[in-house]
């Protein structure tokens, strides 16, 4: 039996791959492994793409060959997509662009045309051009292992799917579920993907490639049973019925600000019945008129920039060994949550408190968000099980000789985190680094409280943890632990920014401005349902009345109180906050707020009416929309110029991430670049409100936040 030629590791230094006689298989199979040279995440740049069109050409002349399986050597990374940087490159040189698109959709379209069966062996991320790439494949087969996702984001990105995706997942998986994967860019674990037919079959890591050679065992391509007029013909009434309320549906949710999901969803209906290559030619065209849109460049600048982050924290986390053990001190909101995660990723969690109750609540909580985890198909039971198991929940202080971290997440009041940390550094073991999750509190206050004051930092995490991906790392002057705290993000699969120890670091200044203002157009009689509605329309997941309900009403009066302390003159907090918190009325998790919650119900009831001055006030939407607004870029651009973060990229990158600032206006900064800084400062000025001198400096000389625009 011939042995495949040796190039089939796709790597700088090829590693002849050829697995047939360790498994027994009866034809020969070539195994193609993707393992970048240059970087740890598999990306598919030129270089890549033609070196895989040569293996196909070597592929087709063998006549040996019975199948190919492709996989890769990474512990993480199947395929992570497209390369950024040719990407980037090729964003704004439209005939780069063209060539790009049009080698990767040759590549893709001969791999779907190969004489022989054809399996993807998918371990870790096959996100985007990966994911495509076993789109174009005959079988994929996916490994059960937690690090495994597929599916294509590129519509967050504001692009779409370009190498056959958007022509071949609908095909595979049927119109109505690819639309929902394309348009809100989802990604599947693998028990998910094989739920809706995007994958054949999950096997466990190790027996991955054995599984894949299966299917080359059995034979030829998937057989398709319906005859091809039938199938063009059930094809095209699929897209006529669904096709039309997908796209008013899309319309009505997106308010048209996210052209990409839109252009997604039209290529794959209109592609249902036409043949591949005229869909890949739409996927082209949709690209390049994509590129063009500032809302789609604004979602593509913002990948990049979280890209960046991540890849600063995967650097640091590559010198630190990974931490074992964490002790979350506090199960409320904030601590359940974070000791959740953290033992979801395999991480032992000590969580304590001081209320029984309080600790009761927080595990079932913590219950609550395993049970939905695995309900959609996230995790096993086993995982959860065992995720589970690593959460120790404690009432006494016990001994914290043996944790990697301590993660303090307990209420936010000075004099009692001060004394906590002094307790805890006497817990903790000489090599324990501490952190708080204070959302406005100095760090360097908390840190003095310790003997350790250089090994403490602040880790301040968003909420609802699970669905944020933003933490603030705040290292207070002197820190020592820059690097540890940016590998602990990392190993949570979160994104860091570093920012200054200033009160309320970056997110919460920006958006307590916003969450003030809206608090006291209430006070002053305005229609609470309004005040949301109208930043909503602006592009906000959540109104601001809402979204102090979520978080607290109390953790946002601290926050309030602590960011008036350091600027009276801009911070003032409306009377009614205070008033709302000592009638016990805390938001969501006391039942009441701006709303009344009921506990088990989706819906909730504006209430709160009764604490205010007045009622009954019209709202001009537009108006206060527009002064919310220009207080959270007047905000951002004071946190640039003292530089609580280095650019404004980093601005804007956290208030997408950690206030839900629309990413289609691309951040406060990028959106005042748009508005120009002279209409900002005039509109200010207008709403009675004093502009930064950044933005008058900018105003004077037509000057922008971002120098060049790319
Ligand atoms: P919470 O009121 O829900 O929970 C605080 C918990 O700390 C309570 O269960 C309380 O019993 C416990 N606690 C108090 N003293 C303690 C002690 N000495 N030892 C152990 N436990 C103690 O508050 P939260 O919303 O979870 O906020 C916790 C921290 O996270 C605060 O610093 C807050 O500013 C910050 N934070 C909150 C949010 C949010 O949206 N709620 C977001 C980011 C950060």
């Amino acid at each position: 039996m011939k042995h495949y030629p040796s190039q089939s590791t796709l790597s700088s230094a090829p590693v002849p791959e050829v697995v047939q006689d360790r498994i027994g298989w009866h034809s020969e199979i070539a195994l193609i492994r993707f393992d970048h040279p240059r970087t740890p995440v598999n990306s598919l740049d030129f270089r890549i793409l033609r070196q895989l069109d040569q293996f196909i050409d070597e592929m087709e002349e063998n006549p040996y060959l019975g199948g190919v399986v492709f996989s890769s050597t990474s512990g993480s990374i199947f395929l992570a997509g497209a390369d950024l940087q040719t990407l980037e490159k090729a964003w704004l040189e439209p005939s780069q662009l063209e060539s790009y698109l049009q080698l990767g959709q040759r590549v893709f379209e001969r791999i779907a045309r190969l004489r022989f069966p054809t399996v993807a062996a998918i371990h870790g991320a096959c996100l985007g051009g990966g994911c495509e790439l076993a789109l174009a494949c005959d079988y994929r087969v996916a490994s059960s292992d937690g690090a495994t996702r597929i599916g294509l984001p590129e519509t967050r990105l504001g692009i779409i799917p370009a190498w056959g995706g958007t022509a071949r997942l609908p095909r595979l998986i049927g119109l109505p579920a690819a639309l929902k994967l394309v348009t809100q860019g989802k990604v599947l674990s693998a028990q998910q993907a094989l739920k809706v037919g995007l994958v054949d079959q999950v096997a466990p890591r190790e027996r991955l490639l054995e599984a894949a050679a299966g299917w080359i065992e059995r034979g030829a391509p998937h057989p398709d049973a319906i005859p091809a007029p039938v199938r063009r013909w059930w094809r095209k009434a699929t897209a006529a019925t669904v096709g039309k309320r997908a796209i008013h549906e899309l319309e009505r949710k997106t308010e048209c600000h996210y052209p990409a999901m839109l252009e997604a969803a039209k290529v794959m209906i209109h592609g249902m019945s036409r043949p591949i290559p005229e869909v890949l030619a739409d996927e082209r065209e949709a690209v390049k008129k994509l590129s063009q849109d500032s809302r789609c460049k604004n979602l593509f600048r913002l990948f990049c920039l979280q890209e960046e982050a991540r890849r600063l924290a995967r650097n640091a986390a590559r010198e630190v060994p990974e931490a074992q053990s964490v002790a979350v001190i506090g199960a409320g909101t904030m601590g359940a949550a974070i000791a959740q995660w953290l033992s979801a990723r395999g991480i032992h969690v000590v969580l304590r408190d001081i209320d029984a109750q309080r600790l009761g609540d927080g595990m079932s909580r913590i219950f609550a968000l395993y049970d939905r985890a695995r309900k959609r198909g996230v995790m096993t039971s086993r995982e959860v099980r065992s995720g589970v198991d690593r959460i120790s929940p404690t009432l006494s202080p016990r001994a914290l000789q043996s944790v990697d971290w301590v993660i303090e997440a307990a209420t936010e009041q000075e004099g009692l985190k001060r004394s906590l940390f002094t307790e805890l550094d006497q817990l903790a073991g000489p090599g324990t680094e501490l952190a708080s999750n204070t959302s406005a509190l100095s760090v360097k206050a908390l840190a003095t409280a310790t003997q350790r004051p250089q090994r403490v930092v602040g880790l301040h995490f968003f909420n609802p943890v699970h669905r944020m991906p933003l933490v603030e790392v705040i290292l207070p002057e002197g820190s020592t632990i820059g690097k540890e705290a940016l590998a602990l993000v990392h190993q949570m699969g979160k994104v860091p920014i570093v920012v200054r120890d200033t009160p309320g670091f970056l997110v919460n200044r920006i958006l307590t401005p916003c969450l003030l203002e809206a608090v006291a157009a209430f006070d002053a009689g305005m229609n609470a349902e309004e005040i949301d509605h109208a930043m909503r329309s602006f592009g906000m997941p959540m109104g601001p009345l809402q979204l102090a309900d979520e978080v607290g009403l109390d953790v946002t009066l601290n926050v309030a109180e602590a960011l008036f302390r350091a600027w009276p003159d801009r911070m003032v907090v409306p009377p009614l906050l205070l008033k709302l918190v000592e009638g016990g009325l805390l938001g969501r998790k006391s039942g009441q707020g701006f709303r009344q919650y009921e506990r088990y119900a989706k819906g909730a009831r504006w209430n709160a009416g009764h604490y205010r001055r007045r009622s009954g006030v019209e709202v001009d939407s537009e108006g206060l929309q527009e002064r919310i607004v220009l207080r959270m870029v007047d905000e951002a651009a004071r946190c640039l110029e003292e530089e609580v973060v280095p650019t404004a990229g980093e601005v804007d990158l956290g208030m997408v991430l950690g206030a839900g600032f629309p990413p289609f206006r691309g951040g406060p900064l990028r959106f005042a670049d748009a508005m120009g800084a002279g209409t900002v400062v005039e509109r200010m000025r207008k709403q009675g409100l004093e502009p930064c001198r950044l933005l008058r400096i900018l105003a004077e000389e037509s000057g922008r936040f971002y120098e060049r625009e790319p």
